[in-house]
């Protein structure tokens, strides 16, 4: 039984006691998100990594993606930045392989952290069409299947499975004359012209039962990829993205039907001003279903930066529902990212959540336990309360006071002390 059964027979299962512990929300609170489709919980049954719950009134979580290319394959350091990763406070992490012997690395990164792991299926079905027919246009339909299920059974915890893209979609990515930016999406791009080569259907949009059951079996959570997200600013929310948003919602009623975790996935690339209205729309057609944004980023042209446009991104789309953010890391649109990208990434990310939760949740006391901790100087307090300690520890040591209440930037002239003095009669410390 999934847990999405187990919540409609209203039985409240020991992962959505944990959730709950974990969320400080009820376990019925669990139990009835989880049945309505609004929460998924996280943990193929062969794997059982810690329950992580994502849905409406959860706290926002994190993902980071990591995997090797076909110009750089180091599994060494695709498992450091897996580590890295969870280190850092990801709640989940996607194993994005293309280069290499992709079972194998997968298989490892499965066994080197206890996050809940995703995939893109069809990576691994481009990367085996190659090796066998050397043409992705080339893969036989039995593939799409075999892939997913030998995925399925190595403990992958949840697929973005790309089931939206239909002849529907391409239509209108066709009618509206294509795009700025093109197809970013490598599993919508391997798609397209795996369907245009071979005029068919998607074959997991046109067997979609298979697609449910096969993810059934070991309750893995069903991600339904966004292949038409937007990769430019100017294509956001176009009319294919929107196609393919209906789409792959009215999947999410018929994979939730049979008992399927699902979470819907979104763009990408958007203005500030569309993101709201992007959140909005997806929560609305999806039935509230758990809501995946990759980034978003809002702007396409601070390549190095993205890390740090994608915090104001995220942190828009959680404020008004996304559940799950995807990090972007400095590396972002220009090459395969470092261990090091990934720590920032993670960081920034983080940050955004956070940012989202204030509004989103209204959480704030941590933030007023810091203004207190400031006004009273008590610099220590502050170290507990910053979530980056090693960073503020870091720069607080590298450049001392004279004054040890004060810090460098104002020194004698310290502005609270100055204040504390005539207000409460603050005296120096020894
Ligand atoms: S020295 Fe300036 S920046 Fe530092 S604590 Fe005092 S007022 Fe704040």
């Amino acid at each position: 039984m999934t847990q999405l059964e187990a919540a409609k027979s209203g039985i409240i299962t020991e992962r959505m006691k944990k959730v709950a512990e974990k969320e400080g929300v009820s376990p019925e609170y669990v139990r009835e998100m989880v049945a309505q489709g609004k929460m998924v919980i996280m943990g193929n049954t062969l794997r059982n990594p810690e329950p992580l719950g994502i849905g409406k009134g959860l706290r926002t979580k994190v993902n980071a993606s990591i995997g090797t290319s076909t110009d750089i394959i180091d599994l060494d350091m695709e498992e450091k930045k897996a580590k890295v990763a969870e280190e850092e406070g990801a709640d989940t992490l996607m194993e994005l392989s293309t280069g290499g012997d992709l079972d194998e690395i997968r298989r490892r990164i499965l066994k080197a952290v206890s996050l809940p792991v995703g995939t893109v299926p069809l990576y691994q079905v481009a990367a085996e069409a190659i090796k066998r027919y050397r043409a992705i246009v080339k893969a036989p339909k039995e593939l799409f299947f075999e892939v997913l299920e030998k995925q399925v059974e190595d403990g992958v915890d949840f697929m973005a499975v790309h089931c939206g893209i239909n002849r529907l979609s391409i239509e209108r990515l066709k009618k509206q004359g294509y795009r700025y930016g093109g197809l970013v999406s490598r599993g919508g791009a391997f798609l397209v012209a795996w369907m245009e080569y071979n005029n068919a259907e998607n074959p997991y949009y046109e067997e979609f039962d298979s697609v449910v059951s096969i993810l059934k079996r070991r309750d893995v959570v069903l991600s339904l990829g966004n292949g038409m997200r937007s990769g430019a600013v100017h294509d956001s929310n176009d009319r294919a993205q929107i196609q393919e948003l209906i789409i792959n919602c009215e999947l999410a009623d018929e994979a939730r039907e049979s008992g399927v975790q699902t979470m819907v996935e979104g763009p990408g690339h958007i203005p500030i001003d569309e993101i709201e209205m992007n959140v909005k729309l997806a929560k609305k057609l999806s039935g509230e279903a758990p809501y995946y944004v990759l980034g978003p980023v809002p702007t396409d042209v601070f390549p190095g930066y993205d890390h740090i446009a994608s915090v104001a991104g995220a942190a828009l789309a959680a404020q008004y529902g996304a559940d799950l953010i995807c990090y972007l890391t400095p590396a972002e649109h220009i090459a395969l990212p470092f261990p090091e990208d990934v720590r920032i990434g993670v960081r920034c990310a983080r940050i955004a959540a956070y940012m989202g939760d204030m509004v989103k949740l209204g959480r704030r006391e941590r933030d007023l336990e810091m203004a207190i901790a400031r006004k009273e100087l008590d610099w220590s307090r502050q170290l507990e309360i910053a979530v980056f300690k090693d960073v503020f520890q870091e720069i607080r040591s590298t450049r001392p006071p004279e004054a040890p209440d004060t810090c460098t930037m104002c020194g004698k002239l310290c502005a609270l002390k100055a204040v504390r003095r005539i207000f409460e009669g603050y005296e120096e410390p020894r």
